[in-house]
């Protein structure tokens, strides 16, 4: 009989769902039991054998026998997804209580953070920061300098040569050069960035370092506004208290030239450990542009003069920081460098 038989598929199917262990047995059980293929359907088939007048009562049983299987069936699925949804939401409890991730966050590089000291002093005073290249013509950095081949100067910087015209600059200043071409007077920049000597790595020489170019161009600048800007430098970088002190010096590309010593900012220039006793730290190089260095980048002497200072980056870094080894700055080593 056609109602037995769908009393034993209802019978089955509930069985099956109560025993079944999640939505996808689930969805295996509906499939069996109700799809195109599954035992109800094949009972629709089967009535053709059903007589005429049978066949409402058959039908309707039929329906009411697929509509139990699916009340079952669906109340079974949100039960289980409900589950499921609870016992996720538990897994992902938030302590609120709990103290938060801290982010690691890193910070610049001391040569950076110098750097960009420097860059704001002389931005404050209305510099202008340019670039140059690194791969540098040697006349650009030598030549147009005041520093012709046979110069003992170009022995002094053991130079990184690509090929006989080519080399990796020794120094900034080959910026000022490139600027005064440009031919815009005045001039107020400065230039920072890498230059490269065959140096041996060792507690204060490195083959890569940096040095930051300063050049002010105009008429009537003298060695007084040399003076004063570089004092006001120090004054900002060292603290108020920085005296300055000029030695007279050789440069090439400057006449006259001195190097700065600025008082120790430990001692006040008293003298101790850090000043070696002096009482005096040697910080840059500096003068009045050599007039022939003029004439070559196509200024006129008699019309212009101007000043010109270098400055080594990780000199800064390493005194601001008391840092007594180069090699630390570029080793890399987040032990020294969490420090800063
Ligand atoms: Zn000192």
């Amino acid at each position: 009989m056609i109602s037995e038989q769908l009393d034993k598929i209802r019978e089955e199917a509930l069985k099956q769902i109560k025993g079944s262990d999640g939505l996808e047995k689930l969805n295996e059980i509906r499939v069996n039991f109700l799809g195109k293929k599954g035992e109800l359907t094949s009972i629709l088939k089967s009535m053709k054998d059903v007589a005429p007048e049978d066949r409402p009562k058959v039908g309707q049983l039929v329906n009411e026998t697929r509509e139990a299987i699916e009340k079952v069936l669906e109340e079974t699925k949100n039960k289980m997804e409900a589950a499921a949804r609870d016992a996720k939401l538990k897994a992902e409890v938030i302590d609120v209580t709990l103290p938060a991730k801290k982010n690691k966050v890193g910070h610049c590089h001391p040569n950076t953070i110098a750097l960009e000291e420097v860059e704001r002093i002389f931005t404050g005073m209305g510099y202008e920061v340019v670039e140059g290249p690194e791969v540098e013509k040697d006349y650009y950095n030598f030549e147009a300098l005041n520093i012709p081949a046979d110069h003992p100067a170009k022995d002094e910087q053991d130079t990184f040569y690509i090929n006989g015209d080519l080399l990796l600059r020794t120094q900034t200043s080959s910026t000022q050069v490139h600027e005064m071409e440009k031919g815009k007077l005045p001039i107020k920049m400065i230039a920072p960035g890498r230059v490269f000597r065959a140096d041996e790595v060792d507690a204060t020489h490195s083959p890569s370092f940096h040095q930051v170019e300063g050049l002010v161009i105009d008429k009537n600048v003298t060695f007084a506004d040399l003076k004063g800007t570089l004092a006001e430098f120090a004054k900002q970088l060292f603290g108020p208290e920085t005296k300055t002190k000029f030695r007279p010096h050789h440069f090439p590309f400057t006449e006259p030239s001195a190097e700065m010593d600025v008082s120790c900012f430990k001692c006040g220039g008293k003298g101790c450990r850090f000043c070696k006793g002096e009482g005096w730290i040697e910080i840059l190089g500096c003068g009045m542009v050599h007039p022939h260095v003029l004439e070559m980048s196509g200024i006129d002497p008699n019309e212009y003069t101007g000043f010109a200072f270098g400055v080594g980056l990780e000199r800064i870094a390493l005194l601001k920081y008391e840092i007594d080894d180069m090699r630390l700055l570029y080793e890399n080593d987040i032990r020294f460098l969490n420090q800063f």
